[in-house]
């Protein structure tokens, strides 16, 4: 039987994209789709979200987990922790692309999901998880002698500054060398008229246009420079990777799964 996958954030950039990956995956089935309460959405058919008009269900603004075994949601932080209830009320396994959770409501969202299975990612695509890995073992052979900057840039649209993508490559980073990123990072230059501060992590962003994702980690040493770029193309990298996401953690036990254990990475 195919998997019975809900998606939140119908009218948004991500959920529209999620539920046309969901749509064209031959083991899933599109069971549900959400918009938020008072979307113009609301009510009509998700056939030309999705772009397959055989699609028989209607955009709702309820997340109904009566016949879903996964749900993956993209929307905001406040929207996210009220789905993230119904689904541990519900006993159904959940992937949270959403990002820009303040520290309180990250703790709240893993406590709220602690009886479930759940796979939450600041970026899903293959490359930005590989690249996590290829940090790591540039931060061990050189970090130690080189000046470290990470730069993002994004979309005009986006409001949380640096990128969750951005903050989890300084932690790859720090880890590597035995720090915390609390402790390197840096993130405003224009406060203080001082020198590079040395064994500093310096974060730089760019919002422009639809710019849809890029990251780039240097690590300046001493006659040479290295640079780990990824480049997102379309979301569709961000929804097949939570699409791949889903069908992971749909029949295992309550966890916090990571995208390392979905691409075999850990
Ligand atoms: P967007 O602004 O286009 O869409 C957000 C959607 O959430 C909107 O359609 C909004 O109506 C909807 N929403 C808000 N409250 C809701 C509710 N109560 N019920 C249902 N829907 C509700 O943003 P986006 O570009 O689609 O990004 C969504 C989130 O995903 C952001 O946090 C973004 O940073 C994140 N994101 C994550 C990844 C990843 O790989 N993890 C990739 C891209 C974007």
């Amino acid at each position: 039987m195919a998997l019975r996958v809900a998606v939140t954030g119908a009218s948004g950039r991500m959920g529209q994209a999620v539920a046309r990956a969901v749509s064209a995956e031959p083991e899933m089935e599109l069971a549900c789709l959400v918009a938020r309460a008072g979307s113009g959405l609301v009510g009509s058919s998700a056939a030309s979200i999705v772009g397959d008009e055989n699609c028989p269900i209607t955009v709702s603004d309820v997340l109904d987990l009566d016949a879903v075994d996964v749900v993956i949601d993209f929307t905001l932080p406040e929207s996210s922790l009220v789905n993230a209830r119904a689904c541990a009320e519900a006993g159904v396994p959940v992937v949270i692309g959403t990002t820009g959770f303040s520290e309180a409501e990250q703790a709240d969202l893993e406590s709220t999901l602690a009886s479930v299975a759940r796979c939450q990612a600041a970026n899903f695509s293959t490359g930005v998880n590989l690249a996590y890995r290829l940090l790591s073992l540039a931060a061990e052979v050189m970090g130690a002698d080189s000046d470290i900057e990470i730069h993002e840039a994004h979309h005009k649209h986006k409001i949380d500054a640096p990128s969750g993508t951005a903050l989890a490559m300084g932690h790859a980073v720090a880890d590597a060398m035995g720090q915390s990123l609390s402790d390197v990072a840096h993130y405003d230059r224009s406060v203080n008229r001082e020198e590079r501060a040395p064994g500093s992590i310096g974060f730089s962003v760019t919002r422009a246009g639809e710019i849809v994702g890029e990251h780039t980690v240097l690590f300046a040493a001493e006659g040479e420079r290295l640079e780990i770029t990824h480049k997102a193309g379309s979301r569709d990298a961000f929804a097949n990777g939570a699409v791949r996401a889903a069908k992971f953690i749909a029949n295992k036990p309550a966890g916090a799964y990571t995208m390392s254990d979905v691409l075999g990475l850990s």
